[in-house]
């Protein structure tokens, strides 16, 4: 191969050994497991907010996020259950830039993969403590996953991944429920075809082992928008894109019938503003449609402390540096205006 392999990282075990989950976050994670099971499943009525940064970028940063948002949650509670984005590995649309906080605990430094696995763990460990909420993360790299899988509360599939036989089949053997988004070309069959191959039990080889999972009852969809063959965004959150993906799942014998939909990347043409119009639109659906208001179970938002994006490099503490994202304040507003909605 023309690659050079330079060191033997830990093992998941191991870095667990070096890292455990102490105390009562085990039960957190557990409970806070069990409440999302509940929503999707249909035996709770809270509605779910996936919101938080693009990338979790910046250690003290994302905590300042976390601990306002803990704050607004307990606000809301009654109506809305809030699970924290903390996105710490990034694909890249032509593999280009940052790769997110598992490559480079720095972004201004070259990557450093055992550094990174330390300080995604580290990471996630601090928002569970400081918290109590277990956090999203997007499974880019299905062999990783165990470097975060007792800590947890939510995983997503990307809409460059949802194809790919080894995501699926990971997925299936995955404890919490995990969002299948729409590939970046749009098609709904896709989403489907993942999230049924997650239901179902495989076998197959995962981290060196002969593994066979047991399906993932959770597995559900997400909606993100789409790019047109002319390189346009294409939005699917209107009325008639949640109709339709409605049907397709009566079609299907799958387990939970669930969508999120994702307000910014292609539904907002990373317009980030526009997630505030875009989500109060979806609600609006789903207050005018029985059928809509069972299927659709939450919302993704990307959100941080400053509203838009910068270089990678620049210095405004709390703003991206990947998808811009709605700041605190606007966040603060909609989420309460959401609360209202449900
Ligand atoms: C993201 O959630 O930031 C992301 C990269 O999403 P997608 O896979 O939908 O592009
Ligand atoms: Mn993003």
């Amino acid at each position: 191969m023309n690659m050079l392999f330079e060191r033997k990282l830990a093992i998941p075990m191991e870095v667990k050994e070096m890292y455990p989950l102490t105390g009562d976050l085990n039960r957190v994670v557990e409970e806070r497991t069990a409440a999302l099971k509940a929503i999707f499943d249909g035996r709770s009525d809270q509605f779910l907010l996936i919101i938080g940064p693009c990338s979790a970028d910046n250690e003290d940063s994302v905590l300042e996020y976390v601990n306002r948002l803990r704050l607004l949650a307990e606000k809301v509670r009654d109506r809305l259950f809030i699970v924290p984005r903390v996105y710490t590995n990034k694909p890249r649309t032509t593999g280009d830039g940052y790769k997110g906080m598992l490559h480079q605990p720095n972004p201004g430094e070259k990557p450093d993969m055992f550094k990174g696995i330390i300080a995604i763990r580290e990471l996630h460990m601090r928002v569970l403590r400081e918290t109590g909420m277990a956090a999203a993360d997007e499974m880019l790299y299905p062999e990783n996953y165990q470097y975060l899988d007792d800590m947890l509360g939510y995983v997503a599939v990307g809409a460059r991944s949802v194809e790919n036989q080894q995501h699926r089949l990971t997925a299936s053997g995955i404890d919490v429920p995990v969002g299948m988004k729409n590939p970046t070309s749009g098609d709904f069959q896709v989403m489907l075809n993942a999230i049924q191959a997650a239901q179902h039990r495989h076998t197959f080889i995962y981290r060196g082992w002969e593994a066979r999972s047991e399906g993932n009852p959770y597995a559900h969809a997400i909606l993100r928008g789409y790019m047109n063959k002319h390189g346009q965004s294409m939005p699917n959150y209107h009325y008639e894109d949640l109709v339709l993906i409605d049907e397709f799942y009566r079609e299907r014998a799958l387990k939970n019938p669930a969508v999120v939909v994702d307000v910014n990347h292609s539904n907002s043409n990373k317009q980030y503003v526009e997630q505030i119009r875009i989500a109060r639109e979806v609600m609006h659906s789903r207050r005018y449609n029985e059928s809509l208001r069972r299927l659709i179970k939450g919302l993704m938002i990307e959100s941080y402390l400053v509203d838009g994006a910068q270089e990678v490099g620049g210095c405004v503490f709390g703003q991206s540096i990947t998808d811009p994202c709605l700041g605190w304040e606007k966040t603060e507003r909609l989420v309460l205006d959401l609360a209202e909605m449900v």
